[in-house]
């Protein structure tokens, strides 16, 4: 009776292994640096100043079924003291994901960002609803419909600058990547001052696409830190 129990533990088990062989996605249950989160009680820190070299490109853009993704080669930086991140790509999420003092956003922009020694950077800029804005109006066109590969689009630019708000105050915490296989080990960046969209530009956007970011995540004892 006991050796048949085993056995059939022994069968359930290898009808998981599936699911325990991708240890990394465990990172998204178990992870203790997990991103988003809700930026409640910052510290004030001396953080550097971020320099942005962002450079207008040729607008490489993908609906990967998720979100719009728009890809940059490497001609746009940001620097943070003596380190360079180079832009990879950024990306729309709705609703917002990372919370100030518990609000909540329709939407934010991830800005992903790597190192020379791979240290990955992610720059989150949040929207409340109101005025429209002129860099969703120019990009929102160009929108694939459905998903799609990256591809080009002919006489269109990208340019990241345009999703910076004026003010380059932010908080700084230790994240991870938002979906599996949620790893940690990047540098979350969130600009403090959210910039707007419009009814119409959140409707456009979420008649193509879907929710797509977790809730926040417990801080687990992370400290997180605003600049001044
Ligand atoms: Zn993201």
């Amino acid at each position: 009776m006991l050796l048949r129990g085993a056995s059939a533990g022994l069968a359930l088990a290898l009808l998981l292994l599936p699911q325990l062989a991708s240890a990394e996605s465990a990172l998204c249950q178990t992870g203790r640096r997990q991103s988003p989160i809700d930026i409640v009680a910052p510290v004030r820190h001396k953080l550097p100043a971020l320099e942005f070299r962002y450079r207008p490109a040729a607008l490489k853009i993908a609906n990967d079924g998720h979100t719009a993704r728009v890809r940059f080669a490497n001609a746009s930086q940001l620097l943070i003291g003596r380190e360079v991140f180079t832009l990879q790509q950024f990306h729309f999420h709705t609703p917002g994901g990372d919370r100030l003092a518990g609000e909540e956003f329709p939407m934010a922009a991830h800005l992903l960002h790597k190192s020379k020694s791979g240290q990955l950077l992610a720059l989150v800029v949040l929207f409340r609803q109101g005025a429209e804005n002129p860099a969703l109006a120019a990009l929102w066109p160009h929108l694939p419909a459905h998903a799609d590969g990256d591809h080009l689009v002919a006489n269109a630019t990208a340019d990241a600058s345009g999703l910076l708000p004026v003010s380059r105050a932010y908080y700084r915490y230790p994240g991870s990547l938002t979906a599996a296989p949620c790893t940690e080990g990047v540098t979350w960046l969130v600009m403090k001052q959210p910039l707007t969209l419009s009814a119409p530009q959140l409707a456009f956007w979420r008649a193509r696409f879907a929710d797509n970011i977790r809730g926040p995540q417990a801080l687990q004892g992370r400290i997180v830190e605003e600049s001044w």
